[in-house]
């Protein structure tokens, strides 16, 4: 764990701006994927839209014994997408000043839509490393959840022990996690400053409620979810499909929109899209999940 990470009281990630696609008046375009160091052990990553619209987030978090990537991204294709060769260079540079020959790395998911797990064969038959596989089944054994929201399973990085907890309703597989060192709370596609895709909404209002109760009982810093889709303008997004946000609001929602959220999360109950200044829940049956 890096010193300066314990003792440092203010956790929220402050970001460059980020890449955001293509400019249709033709600026330059970007890497893409930009990669974004917070810390010497703490990294948020994310593709350019002008790779794949849906510009997912991804974050790699270091401990003294194994890394944790959670999520690969929405392109298979290393020439295009080198997920691989960012994470093995950050893992590297940690490497140089924590020498390690059994360092390993941990490659999990928010959830099992593709735009969150498509990078995952790059990781195929890399020394050191678990690539966690993406159903449900797979998910339930790795982290041993049994089924109820109340759990909270325990991925220990050394000396970073991060927790997961099960958030179903955008999808039956998604997982939050919250990471002690910088109070981060990684909530997928569940929670981010975009619409809010719900699939089932019994279990969506749920898991809402759960992430609220558990934020109050975490020293939370910064809640940041899988991608952003709304615009800096109150309750309206960006078109689905959209490559270039020149406009967007920062990943990084309050503990108080979360509980905001949950104040209102009963609306997926009902069928349609429900727009909030911060999100927009799409729920059952409207549109297709991102
Ligand atoms: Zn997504």
């Amino acid at each position: 764990m890096s010193g300066a990470d314990a003792a440092s009281g203010d956790k929220v990630p402050v970001f460059e701006p980020w890449i955001h696609g293509t400019d249709p008046a033709g600026a330059p375009t970007g890497p893409p994927i930009r990669v974004q160091r917070i810390s010497e052990s703490s990294y948020v990553l994310r593709q350019s839209k002008r790779v794949d619209y849906e510009a997912p987030f991804m974050f790699l978090l270091l401990g003294t014994q194994r890394a944790f990537l959670l999520d690969s991204g929405a392109t298979a294709d290393d020439t295009v997408f080198p997920l691989r060769a960012e994470v093995d260079a950050v893992i590297n540079l940690w490497l140089e000043d924590h020498p390690n020959d059994n360092y390993e790395l941990v490659v999990g998911h928010s959830h099992q839509h593709h735009d969150h797990i498509a990078g995952d064969g790059q990781f195929v038959g890399r020394p050191h490393t678990t690539v966690i596989g993406a159903d449900l089944a797979a998910v339930r054994s790795f982290y041993g959840f049994a089924g109820s929201l109340a759990e909270v399973a325990i991925l220990e990085l050394g000396g970073r022990s991060l927790e997961v907890i099960r958030i179903p309703g955008h999808d039956e597989t998604s997982i939050a996690l919250f990471d002690p060192q910088t109070g981060w709370l990684l909530t997928g596609d569940t929670v981010y400053p975009g619409r809010l895709y719900v699939q089932d909404p019994e279990a969506f209002v749920a898991s809402i409620n759960r992430l609220s109760t558990f934020a109050k009982e975490r020293p939370v810093s910064a809640v940041m979810g899988c991608h952003i889709e709304m615009t800096q303008t109150p309750g309206v997004d960006y078109p689905q499909g959209t490559n270039w946000q020149p406009d967007e609001p920062s990943l990084v929602m309050t503990v108080a929109q979360l509980h905001t959220l949950n104040t209102v999360a009963g609306i997926a109950l009902e069928p349609g899209r429900h727009v909030f200044d911060d999100v927009i829940i799409v729920s059952s049956g409207i549109a297709q999940p991102g």
